[in-house]
């Protein structure tokens, strides 16, 4: 038996090396067109951002270790130019030197992989907008961002553009990524994507989304990227990832059947519609297991086991494809995200009844340190609840929740079986009722009838039918509610049934949906009419972003459900305090509080989500003489470990500068004037010597603000807020004399003639002279401003962080 296969990777490879493992006389030949076999294309991005170091790690076997260890004829640099069916050869081009030859086959195994799309847009052929597809790309694009790239723009969301903006970063790049859809990771739906958008923003990449590049073209050395909605983004590379199509083309032109979409057509042993001719991989149309549609869906998984399938087949051993599930899963900076079967996108466009449930589980035990809301999304068939697709988000845990959900799409289990998994738990892995099985009790539920849901889509046509009824607590309810609802908090709810409008449909929610179901088994046990948001506020916030909840502050979509910040118990010596959620200056307060019950050289652990914390903590922890044990940011999360102190005035730590050595500022004004005038003191006090840390805070926040379009993701308000206010220190305008901008001209004039430095001169000067600059967080959430839309190289913190810096100097200005 004379085994060919095209293509070296992962179906070709698979199918050589199980073809050998099966039939050691078999003669078997592998002709890969590129200079390397059996590569692992899914680590191409990490090498180029770093993580992967060594390069060779990329790089599995090479010709002479396949020929070692399987006896496999490998041939690198040679194409497979023309399939002769009828007398069973192909023709090879050598491309090294052009020449050719033909090779017989027995059986002939096409993995040709895919090809990835370039768009035509002018200026696409420019040297350095690339795409991703192998190892000379990456060798290309790593050369390029080696060579001291400052920017790059990815063009497409998905699984690939997501991880090459991740490791674009990594390299310290600016990063924008374009997506045409309104959402990043189209695969998953996109209530699932908001808070990835977050995350991803607050990691620094600019997301333009709803929008599309439509040119490229060289401008002062660098690229700039022409938008179709107008924008132009500059920057040293273009890392196309606009998705893959099959390259059928050696089974086109050898008259192979291929479908709709391009992909070569196979039968359910893999066979071409030559039967001695099989396909494997990207290259062929597969059979998506829920819709049961011929589809692509090119991912290693599948390309691996097909390739083993049809040498299994060759070989009388059984063998078949059946169809794809398309699980899949992508890191995301701290996040994790991922889905299985179909979506609600696809469910809907195919035509197939099903039925959903969000949850917001933990990632395991809440009371076990490193964990954050994941959220699943569950969809089932309406009358057997049997599972067609689920999709998780979230930091810890996600993986091995989608690999669950998988296996049962596969065994075909249902929502039902779901609730009975007996799912490995110990605190740091899981929860006794782990997140399947919840999803499970919650999608039983409701084909039980013991609950009936409402959706955030249903909000306002369904809603205006009847009321909204907010079930969680007066503060949660104070700091964003859905427009219109009324708010009655759980534990009042019996006490209020005789005043509440029996006429009409309550809709009832809370912030993960367990309190809603709780207030619904009390409503409807006392005849109302209600329903409960399926995911609560989270799933709703996803769904309709913040637009939906104009005039309101945000409800930080990570921050933790209230049903699980429960009070912790503490062994004596050591306590922590949970302040996810909580906003500047609560976590200080909070923080403080429990720092109080505590003895000297008490060990205590702290949990928060708001971002100036990691500043704000340890500031606080210096000024109350508490020693700092570890500060560790995790995903969304920093943790505290602080060792409580005598109560006493701590000396400075040696090195530190002494008190007439320092000099504080508050800018709160955005004059830019009095902005001139505090960078002017600050330069002087850096000149003598001294320290200067510049605390930044409402209008003066503006001065930091980069000139740009604003972060993704903002509700209309607070872009309403950045339309309005001076986008950086060249926008602001004088406090007198401004004069519909002449006054301000004038003064840049006059300052320009006298060879006084400008604003952002000044700024750089300080920056240079080591002031440190910090960015009020409670002001920055107010403004609705980003930490992406400033400036770099400043802090944000709190006003702990500023205290600490105050108490320690002897002057401090207020602007
Ligand atoms: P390929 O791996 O593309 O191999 C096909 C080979 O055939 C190519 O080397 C090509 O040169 C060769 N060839 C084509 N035509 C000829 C010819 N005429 N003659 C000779 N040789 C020819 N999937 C996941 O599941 N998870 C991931 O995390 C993931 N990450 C990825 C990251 C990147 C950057 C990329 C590019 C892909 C990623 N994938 C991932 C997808 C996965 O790599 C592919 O689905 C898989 O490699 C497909 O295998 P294949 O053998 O069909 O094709």
């Amino acid at each position: 038996m004379k085994i060919v296969v095209v293509g070296g990777v992962a179906a070709g490879a698979s199918a050589a090396a199980r073809s050998r493992r099966l039939d050691e006389a078999a003669e078997i030949v592998m002709l890969e067109r590129g200079q390397h076999v059996s590569f692992a294309n899914c680590g191409l991005p990490y090498h180029i951002g770093g993580v992967i170091r060594d390069r060779d790690r990329l790089l599995l076997q090479t010709p002479e270790s396949l020929k070692a260890a399987l006896n496999l004829d490998v041939r690198v640099g040679q194409e497979v130019i023309r399939i002769d069916r009828a007398a069973r050869r192909v023709s090879v081009r050598r491309l090294k030197d052009g020449s050719t030859y033909d090779e017989a086959y027995d059986r002939l195994v096409l993995c040709p992989g895919a090809l990835p799309v370039v768009p035509p847009l002018p200026g696409v052929e420019h040297p350095r907008v690339f795409v991703l597809r192998n190892v000379d790309d990456m060798d290309r694009i790593k050369a390029s961002v080696d060579a001291g790239a400052r920017g790059a723009v990815v063009i497409g969301a998905g699984y690939i553009g997501v991880e090459m903006a991740e490791s674009l970063r990594h390299r310290g790049l600016e990063v924008d990524v374009v997506e045409m859809m309104n959402q990043i990771m189209p695969p998953l739906d996109r209530e699932m994507t908001r808070e990835l958008e977050s995350h991803m923003a607050a990691h620094g990449v600019r997301l333009h989304l709803g929008t599309a590049a439509a040119a490229f073209r060289e401008k002062d050395g660098r690229l700039a990227v022409e938008l179709v909605n107008g924008d132009l983004l500059t920057a040293d590379l273009v890392v196309l990832c606009v998705g893959v199509r099959p390259d059928a083309s050696l089974a086109k032109a050898a008259g192979l059947d291929v479908g709709e979409r391009g992909g070569i057509r196979v039968n359910e042993w893999l066979q071409t519609s030559d039967p001695d001719i099989y396909a494997a991989g990207d290259a062929v149309e597969v059979v998506q297991a829920v819709t049961g549609r011929r589809m692509q869906v090119p991912l290693a998984g599948p390309a691996n086991r097909q390739g083993r399938a049809v040498a299994d087949h060759i070989f009388g051993r059984g063998g078949g494809y059946a169809n794809t599930k398309g699980t899949a899963v992508v890191k995301i900076f701290d996040m994790t995200a991922g889905g299985t079967g179909a979506s609600e996108r696809v469910l809907k466009a195919e035509g197939v009844a099903y039925r959903k449930v969000y949850i917001h589980p933990s990632g395991h035990a809440g009371y076990y340190p490193g964990t954050a809301p994941m959220h699943v999304k569950v969809l089932f068939a309406p009358d057997t609840g049997k599972l067609l697709g689920a999709q998780v988000v979230g930091f810890d845990g996600v993986d091995k929740r989608l690999d669950v959900l998988a296996t049962a799409l596969y065994a075909g289990l249902t929502v039902h079986d779901l609730q009975h998994l007996e799912l490995a738990y110990a605190p740091p892995y899981g929860s006794a009722k782990d997140p399947v099985n919840m999803a499970g009790f919650v999608a039983a539920n409701l084909l039980k009838g013991d609950v009936e849901a409402w959706y955030a889509e249903d909000f306002p046509a369904q809603t205006s039918r009847g009321w909204i009824l907010d079930v969680r607590g007066p503060s949660e309810y104070e700091e964003w509610h859905i427009p219109g609802a009324r708010n009655i908090p759980l534990g009042k709810l019996r006490a209020s049934l005789g005043q509440l409008d029996r006429g009409s449909p309550v809709f009832v929610y809370c912030k993960v949906g367990f309190r809603s179901y709780l207030a619904y088994r009390i409503l409807k046990q006392c005849g109302f009419e209600a329903r409960t948001l399926s995911g609560g506020s989270l799933t709703f916030i996803g769904h309709h972003g913040y637009d939906v909840c104009e005039g309101q502050r945000q409800a930080p979509v990570e921050s933790y459900p209230d049903e699980r910040v429960a009070a912790r118990t503490a062994p004596a010596g050591a306590a922590d305090v949970d302040l996810r959620g909580l906003q500047c200056p609560g976590p200080i307060r909070k923080l403080a509080e429990a720092a109080q019950a505590l003895k000297p050289g008490d060990v205590l652990t702290a949990v928060a989500s708001d971002p100036g914390f990691a500043q704000d903590g340890p500031a606080w922890c210096r000024r109350q003489g508490h020693e700092v044990l570890a500060v560790e940011r995790r995903g969304a999360e920093t943790t505290l470990r602080l060792k409580k102190g005598e109560p006493c005035v701590v000396a400075p730590a040696a090195g530190a500068p002494a008190a007439g050595d320092k000099k504080t500022m508050v800018v709160f004004s955005g004059d830019l004037d009095k902005v001139m005038a505090a960078f002017v003191i600050a330069n002087g006090a850096l000149a003598m010597g001294s320290d200067v840390t510049m605390f930044f805070t409402f209008w003066g926040l503006n001065a930091l603000r980069k000139a740009g379009p604003q972060a993704a993701g903002k509700g209309l308000l607070d872009r309403m807020f950045g339309w309005m206010m001076p986008a950086g220190a060249r926008r602001l305008t004088l406090s007198k004399m401004h004069m519909l901008g002449m006054g301000t001209a004038m003064m840049k004039h006059v300052m320009r003639s006298k060879r006084v430095d400008d604003l952002s001169a000044l700024m750089e000067q300080a920056v240079k002279g080591g002031a440190r600059l910090v960015a009020c967080s409670m002001s920055m959430d107010v403004m609705g401003l980003k930490r992406e839309e400033l400036i770099d190289g400043i802090d944000i913190g709190g006003v702990a962080a500023f205290l600490g810096e105050a108490d320690g100097a002897r002057m401090t200005l207020f602007i």
